[in-house]
């Protein structure tokens, strides 16, 4: 059977929104994880959505329908042609293992499974969405991905030859088992190291030609697509001897969106409701566990100030940049997200004055208290541009539930021990 691009369907962009529920994720499935640097803006694709993406770069894929219902699964299936695999289309791995794929030999039995797989919750994520596609027979499965390796400033790629569903073991028992390349983005992937590299992973022999030119198209998808994570769990060889992709797990970078046309993936992010309300304001926020709710300017000082709040013992409820305009508005809506967040015991507004000068954060911050009745006390740094003159102007505004620290440190150290009084 001939690999077709996976038909997407029909439904407008909005339905899909609604029904994916899930947190995105963005790291390999496994083993090494590159230094974790917060991406604040990538788009997780489903699947099928992932699929359809590699498909565009000439990597062969099963046809398959994505589907919201148990009728819908069952006409899919008849298009497509039995048996195929129902398979739960979910923002996380260890679909397998928690009953979200299943084989499915005709109508009843895709009933049976469709029905059973739509609302399973696979760690935390309920199934709204299910990809029908056209089994293929396997004699065996392998494990690659690429990744970004920031620390080593190179792209990463893992081969191995023991894919599957027990990928996680392997890298914990056996990781000899996983060949790895550094590949310097400015070189590219060279067929030759290629060929090293399936070498080096001992691949079955016989499939050396399919596999490097499976990989050299990976690699393409994962650079021209503007991936940070396209990794294929298992990619396999078919009883044909033909190597194929089985899964498929993709992170998009955000910010080659205007490159280009991503709505449909973008629709089925899915933030939690603060990350929703801050996105509608046009602010970078990401959602954490702590208690100290955090406004910075500037994705650099955010972060910092997250380290500085973990170590001056507490735990940051929020990263939020407020970018370079550090107005009133801008000000009120970053202090109505997190006052919204009922585990914020303390708020730190960490600001740094470059361009945007010191005194117009503070009527910034003035002006936001003025619109925004907030319930946790606020720890203010100000420095940078025109510090001082903002200083003055926060200085009659002062009280115990409003505090400005000169440094961030002892910024940080008071915010953690409101946040605990709180
Ligand atoms: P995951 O558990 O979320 O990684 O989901 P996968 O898509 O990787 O599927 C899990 C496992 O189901 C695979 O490793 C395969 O062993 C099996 N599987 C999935 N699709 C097929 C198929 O078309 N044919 C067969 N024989 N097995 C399949
Ligand atoms: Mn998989």
């Amino acid at each position: 059977m001939a690999p077709v691009s996976p038909d997407l369907g029909s439904k407008p962009i909005t339905e899909w929104a609604r029904l994916c529920e899930a947190r995105p994720m963005s790291l390999p499935s496994f083993g090494y994880q590159p230094q974790r640097v917060t991406t604040f803006s990538a788009v997780d694709l489903l699947e099928y959505q992932g699929k359809q993406f590699f498909a565009q770069f000439g990597i062969p894929v099963s046809d398959g329908r994505p589907v919201t219902t148990v009728d819908e699964a069952v006409a899919a299936a008849e298009a497509v042609g039995y048996p195929v695999v129902v398979k739960a289309q979910v923002h996380a791995g260890g679909r397998g293992k928690a009953g979200g794929v299943k084989l499915a030999n005709n109508a009843d039995e895709v009933r049976e499974h469709a029905g059973n797989i739509l609302g399973l919750d696979i760690s935390g994520h309920i199934t709204r969405i299910l990809w029908i596609e056209i089994a293929s027979d396997i004699s065996e499965e392998y494990y690659v991905s690429f990744t970004l390796d920031r620390s080593a400033k190179k792209h990463l790629g893992m081969l191995s030859k023991e894919g599957g569903v027990e990928i996680e073991q392997v890298a914990v028992e056996n990781p000899d088992a996983i060949a790895k390349i550094w590949i310097d983005p400015v070189d590219g992937l060279t067929e030759a190291v290629c060929r090293e590299w399936v070498l080096a992973a001992n691949l079955n022999p016989s499939v050396t030609v399919g596999a490097v030119a499976l990989l050299l198209k990976l690699y393409t998808a994962y650079t021209d697509g503007d991936a940070d994570l396209a990794e294929i769990n298992p990619l396999i060889v078919k009883t044909d001897g033909k190597v194929h992709a089985l899964d498929a797990k993709v992170t998009l970078d955000n910010n080659a969106q205007y490159r280009h046309e991503w709505d449909e993936y973008e629709a089925t992010q899915v933030r939690d409701e603060r990350e929703e309300a801050a996105h509608a304001k046009g602010l970078q926020y990401v959602g954490l566990d702590g208690t100290v709710g955090v406004i910075a300017n500037g994705a650099g000082l955010a972060m910092s100030t997250l380290d500085v709040v973990n170590q001056a013992g507490g735990k940051p409820a929020n990263f939020l940049d407020i970018g370079g305009g550090a107005n009133a508005e801008v000000m009120a809506g970053a202090l109505q997200v997190i006052n919204d967040d009922p585990n914020v015991k303390s708020i730190f507004i960490n600001i740094f004055g470059g361009i945007t000068r010191g005194e117009e954060v503070a009527k910034g911050i003035i002006g936001a208290l003025e619109m925004v009745n907030i319930s946790a006390p606020i720890v203010i740094r100000l420095d940078g541009t025109n510090a001082e003159e903002g200083r003055a102007l926060l200085a009659p505004h002062l009280s115990d539930k409003l505090v400005s620290k000169p440094t961030m440190l002892e910024a940080a150290a008071a915010a953690v021990e409101l946040a605990k009084k709180n």
